[in-house]
């Protein structure tokens, strides 16, 4: 059988290897962090760092396919890498989405709707941001930014040059303030021939920057639910993708705005493990195998919530819960704001 290569080991990661295990397929993951989610299950793990370029060699020699469990790969290692082994999804996505400013010129030429933005690299530009943009608004910078970390919210009586500090010198985006209803992301599939299958929306809620629960069916005035599902398959065409990519939208009274896309599996489709035949991480796994793509239409309403550091106190009594399906990541040390697994709550219709 094949043997996928995993970039990352977090609980990402780890979920893609149990869903490639299933399949009957092997997966080594490459994590320089200790004690990795995947170790646990991968069937081979190399702990070494993305500049150890010897160890990269072994990693793409010893698999089939290369895959990912976060955008952030430096750009070094995956040059080596797609000399050697083919790279799903592909460079493209990658590079469209590493990058805030990159990826919303992305989205606006594809003619989808963004947040306004402008690119902020020092006061002056920063001054000019906020003059055609308005306030309130979201600084954030361009790279590497997850849950919230590296963003800053601009109201108008706040002060720029503090802001501005906060990105510490990094390059940032300046994003006009949406006026959302609800959060929505649609998890899509694309397969290597160019199939294309969208998982029903999730509605998403935020605390603390980061995702808390996501419930389906989103609760979507009629017509929306369709837009959200096209508007994602124009995305995955366009970067001729392979795998599944979540695309988080912001519900408006104009209609769907993008928010951002992440070129992997994605926590707001983790629903899917118990509330459709095929999950997003086998879907993934069957696109970048070559696979055709699984049944993914939804036989359950879910709600999946997200368990984050002290939230593990709740284990025993959801463990208890009938309804609940359980996802634990097998990481020893909880901290807050760390995820630490979750929970499907399964409402059979
Ligand atoms: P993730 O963990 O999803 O990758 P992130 O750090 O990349 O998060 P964003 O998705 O950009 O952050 O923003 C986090 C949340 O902040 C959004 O889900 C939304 O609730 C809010 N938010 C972000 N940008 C805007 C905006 N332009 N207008 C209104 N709310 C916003
Ligand atoms: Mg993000
Ligand atoms: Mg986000």
């Amino acid at each position: 059988g094949a043997v996928i290569g995993i970039l990352g080991g977090g609980q990402l990661g780890r979920m893609l290897s149990m869903a490639a295990a299933r399949l009957g397929l092997r997966c080594h993951v490459f994590e320089p962090g200790a004690n990795p989610p995947a170790a646990q299950v991968a069937d081979r793990l190399t702990t070494a760092g993305y500049d150890d370029h010897a160890a990269l060699r072994d990693f793409a020699a010893s698999v089939d396919v290369i895959t990912y469990e976060f955008e952030n790969i430096p750009t070094d290692a995956l040059d080596l890498l797609e000399k050697l082994r083919p790279i799903r999804p592909g460079r493209e996505a990658l590079r469209v989405s590493q990058d805030r400013l990159t990826e919303k010129t992305f989205l606006r030429d594809l003619g989808l709707a963004t947040a306004p933005y402008a690119d902020v690299t020092d006061a002056a530009s920063l001054q000019r941001a906020i003059d055609a943009i308005g306030r309130p608004a979201i600084l954030k910078t361009r790279r590497f930014g997850y849950d919230g970390k590296g963003q800053v919210r601009l109201d108008p009586d706040s002060d720029p040059a503090a802001a501005l500090a906060d990105m510490a010198g990094a390059p940032a985006v300046l994003e006009g303030f949406v006026r959302f209803d609800r959060e929505i992301s649609v998890i899509a599939a694309r397969g290597l021939t160019g199939e294309v299958a969208c998982f029903d929306p999730g509605e998403n809620v935020h605390k603390d920057g980061i995702l808390h629960t996501t419930t389906v069916p989103a609760q979507l005035r009629p017509g929306l639910r369709s837009d959200a599902i096209l508007l994602a398959a124009r995305i995955l065409g366009a970067l001729d993708y392979v795998g599944v990519m979540g695309v988080e939208l912001f519900v408006t009274d104009a209609g769907l705005v993008v928010n951002e896309i992440a070129p992997r599996v994605h926590n707001s489709g983790h629903w899917t493990q118990n509330g459709c035949v095929v999950d997003q991480f086998e879907q993934h796994i069957r696109a970048v195998a070559g696979w055709p793509l699984g049944n993914g239409a939804r036989h359950a309403d879910v709600v999946m919530e997200n368990l984050i550091g002290d939230d593990m106190d709740r284990v025993a009594d959801l463990a208890r819960d009938p309804d609940v399906a359980l996802h634990l990541y097998g990481k020893t040390e909880t901290r807050p704001g760390r995820k630490m697994g979750h929970a499907n709550r399964v409402i059979h219709r």
